[in-house]
């Protein structure tokens, strides 16, 4: 099985499966990438899956299910190219062999699922769109912070060695703000150098993992001391209630 990370547009990540010639992707934004992957490998797609409704998620499903007669997964609750198998917290999906379970996740979107492979290769994996990213989250579009951070930490509460498959290469941008909320959090600022090292070299830095994003994403964090201290500088009323916390962090980010 191999885990590959596409890149689309200019900081977008298609996650593609391949096994024995088959191929799975999840969010194909585009599909000139994943055709030309198709091609040059000698591989059929089986399946998309979506995470949720943003075009640079969905916007090459059209014309992937039109030239491979893929099928098509996404969240039931969101507004998507049909037709498609609409899936909800709990469902299970057979793929390449491998058992998917779907996980609501709202706050970026309303109706944002992900997808958790407990055994890909050995290893858990987490196709989790633009809800977890490395050392960030995304923005709040359609939900509350009360439902973010209960994803979050819903995501979080997954097995360390996770992978955490994101949509987007927003992880140097994201340990900026990281490293101003939590300076003196010794794995962050280690964390930072290897990956400004990748990037520098133009790898990626996903996939991440849940034990590591447990110890360097502040989002994960509104209730470490050092977090709810930097947070509270930004709050008209200084609260440690986690959701306070997390919204004062939410919001700061969108500033920074
Ligand atoms: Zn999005
Ligand atoms: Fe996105």
């Amino acid at each position: 099985m191999e885990l590959i990370p596409l890149p689309a547009f200019s900081d977008n990540y298609i996650w593609l499966l391949h096994h024995k010639r088959r191929v799975l992707v999840v969010d194909p934004g585009e599909a000139a990438g994943v055709l030309g992957w198709l091609d040059q490998h000698g591989a059929v797609l089986d399946t998309i899956l979506i995470t949720h409704h943003h075009p640079d998620h969905t916007g090459g499903v059209a014309a992937l299910r039109e030239s491979t007669g893929a099928r098509v997964v996404g969240p039931r609750n969101e507004r998507m190219p049909e037709p498609l198998q609409r899936v909800g917290d709990g469902d299970q999906i057979e793929a390449l062999g491998l058992r998917f379970e779907v996980l609501e996740v709202p706050g970026h979107t309303a109706g944002h699922i992900a997808y958790y492979c407990a055994d890909l290769d050995d290893l858990p994996a987490v196709f989790c769109g633009d809800t977890l990213f490395s050392g960030g989250c995304g923005r709040l579009f359609e939900g509350t912070p009360g439902q973010m951070l209960a994803s979050l930490n819903r995501l979080a509460s997954l097995p360390g060695p996770t992978r955490v498959c994101c949509t987007h290469e927003y992880t140097l941008s994201n340990l900026k703000f990281a490293l101003a909320v939590e300076p003196g959090n010794e794995a962050l600022v280690q964390y930072n150098t290897e990956c400004v090292r990748l990037r520098a070299q133009n790898f990626p830095t996903l996939p991440s993992s849940i034990a590591r994003e447990r110890q360097i994403n502040p989002f994960l964090r509104s209730g470490q001391p050092p977090v709810i201290a930097s947070a509270q500088s930004q709050m008209a009323e200084p609260s440690t209630d986690p959701e306070a916390v997390f919204a004062a962090l939410r919001e700061w980010k969108n500033r920074f």
